[in-house]
């Protein structure tokens, strides 16, 4: 408090009127600015008409495309032939059927999902959406039911939002397959799963994906197609398509904007 109305008890309500004023002139100046101000490019923040990322960073996406992995979407260096499998799927076969991804998990992805994840980026979510009905074709075609990975209520209180349901609401304009968020819950808060190993990732989710009796009737004999931005060990998505295939849907696909790709080995 300041010297002027400490010693005038008089003037506190009209300096108080008048503050809340000034406030919301600020604001409603600060929301015209927005209206007036073109939407910058999420990552190198050049002005951009429409959608958030500008030509040349959509260049430099680097989208996956044939030849990959059927069962993972792992892209293959060189084509091996039909209905040769990556040695992750012979090695570390997941719950989940299939796995498709719009782009390769880099810099560039990185700016994009951390953007629609962290700093309301909303806007981005229609494009990276269309990037993944496009990769996911094969999967949304006959799907029956869109199920973003959930986040534990605490978590999604602090975030507002669940970017997860922000992409499947997208890929359900794109798609015309029914998106479903109130079906798979996450009954355990989880550690992050940044900076874990494989093993501990599997063990941190554990059980902690569950549906309702209702929600399991809504399930059982379903095709469902799981969401989400990011694949890194598939861990989540793995706890996921456990829960939803004990509830006996049917087949579980799963579709991500950017997966994690190890970058080739050298051949020996
Ligand atoms: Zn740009």
């Amino acid at each position: 408090m300041d010297a002027e109305t400490a010693s005038t008890p008089a003037a506190t309500p009209w300096r108080r009127a008048l503050t809340l004023c000034r406030g919301a002139w600020h604001h409603a100046a600060r929301l015209a600015l927005d209206v007036a101000l073109p939407t910058l490019c999420v990552s190198c923040r050049e002005p951009v008409d429409g959608e958030g990322v500008c030509a040349d960073c959509w260049a430099k996406l680097s989208f996956i495309e044939p030849p990959y992995c059927p069962r993972l979407g792992i892209p293959f260096v060189y084509d091996p032939g039909p209905d040769m499998l990556s040695m992750e799927a012979i090695a570390n076969p997941p719950a989940y059927a299939r796995a498709r991804a719009a782009v390769r998990y880099d810099e560039v992805a990185r700016t994009l999902v951390h953007a629609l994840k962290y700093q309301d980026r909303t806007d981005l979510a229609p494009a990276m959406g269309r990037w993944m009905a496009r990769a996911g074709r094969e999967l949304l075609d006959g799907a029956d039911v869109l199920i973003p990975v959930p986040l534990h209520w605490r978590r999604a209180w602090g975030r507002r939002f669940n970017q997860s349901g922000a992409l499947a609401r997208a890929i359900e304009r794109q798609s015309g397959v029914t998106l479903r968020g109130d079906l798979l819950q996450r009954v355990r808060a989880t550690e992050q799963q940044v900076g874990l190993s494989r093993a501990q990732r599997a063990s941190n989710v554990q059980g902690a994906f569950q549906l309702s009796a209702d929600a399991k009737s809504e399930v059982q004999g379903r095709r469902v197609v799981l969401i989400d931005d990011v694949l890194t060990t598939g861990a989540t998505l793995d706890a996921c398509a456990r829960a939803l295939l004990r509830a006996k849907a049917s087949q579980v696909d799963v579709l991500v904007f950017a997966r994690v790709v190890d970058t080739p080995k050298a051949p020996i």
